[in-house]
């Protein structure tokens, strides 16, 4: 991809225990926000101490989705200290540092600045840092993979072949930068109709899964569209949370993450 190529690794002298999982997509609107939040709580059940951080600069929707919404984190010692939501799960979201609206007008620098406070929060007692950045490949992902080194990214897409281009993009941004991809998640992948549960699939079927092999990276799963999922994520109740069924997708992608 133009461009891309150019990316500079600057290797951080300093080390830390944490490993950051950043959760990518080509564009948005795929439900990487709700992959985030819900891998995020799906690995704290597998037992991984697990804490989230939302970079999506351009709409921070974890305070939503996590039930958090309206929650300011304090700072200590200019360090910022995660909010404890109701999952176990703590977390840090652009969307607590400054308005939706104003977090728009960002240049690249302030937002790799608000990145770097988030990432670098006092969070004791978490090993796995899920971070669900903005969509494409900006200043805020640049940074993240410069600065803060992701252990491995997840990179979430719709079955639609529009979508997996934009999610080679991604790919392609987190490999150059020699950052593992721990595989791709095929979101809104068959409908689950909500009066007889039968599934169809509007964008497709399978498309994710046949490039994931193409490319050589892991195939992660696939989430239905199902309208459950998006109303429990608007009433910050995330499947993850609930019920073996609803959560089950979710487990079983944490499960391969973690591996
Ligand atoms: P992104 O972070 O990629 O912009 P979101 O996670 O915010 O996308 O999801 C966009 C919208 O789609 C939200 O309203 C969300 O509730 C909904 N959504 C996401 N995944 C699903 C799904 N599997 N089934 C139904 N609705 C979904």
């Amino acid at each position: 991809v133009a461009g891309v190529r150019e990316v500079r690794i600057v290797q951080t002298a300093e080390k830390t225990e944490r490993q950051l999982i950043a959760v990518g997509s080509g564009k948005g609107g795929v439900g990487k926000s709700t992959l985030s939040a819900n891998l995020a709580i799906a690995l704290k059940r597998l037992g991984h101490r697990t804490g989230l951080v939302d970079a999506d600069i351009y709409g921070p929707s974890q305070p939503r989705l996590m039930a958090a919404e309206g929650e300011r984190p304090m700072a200590h010692d200019k360090q910022l200290l995660p909010i404890m939501t109701r999952f176990g799960v703590p977390m840090l979201s652009m969307g607590q540092l400054v308005a939706p609206e104003k977090a728009l007008a960002w240049r690249g620098p302030m937002a790799s600045g608000a990145l770097g406070q988030l990432v670098d929060a006092r969070w004791e007692h978490v090993d796995t840092l899920v971070v669900d950045l903005p969509p494409g490949t900006g200043d805020v992902q640049l940074s993240m993979i410069q600065k803060h080194r992701p252990a491995g990214a997840v990179v979430v897409s719709t079955p639609q072949d529009l979508a997996l281009i934009d999610a080679l993009r991604a790919i392609d941004l987190f490999n150059t930068a020699g950052i593992p991809i721990l595989g791709l998640v095929e979101n809104m992948a068959g409908y689950v109709c909500p009066h007889c549960g039968e599934v169809s699939d509007p964008f497709g079927n399978g498309g994710a899964e046949a490039e994931a092999a193409r490319l050589g990276i892991p195939f992660l799963g696939r989430v239905p569209l199902d309208i459950a999922i998006r109303r429990a994520s608007d009433a910050g109740e995330p499947p993850a949370a609930g019920e073996e069924k609803a959560a089950r997708p979710f487990l079983d992608i944490a499960e391969k993450v973690a591996a």
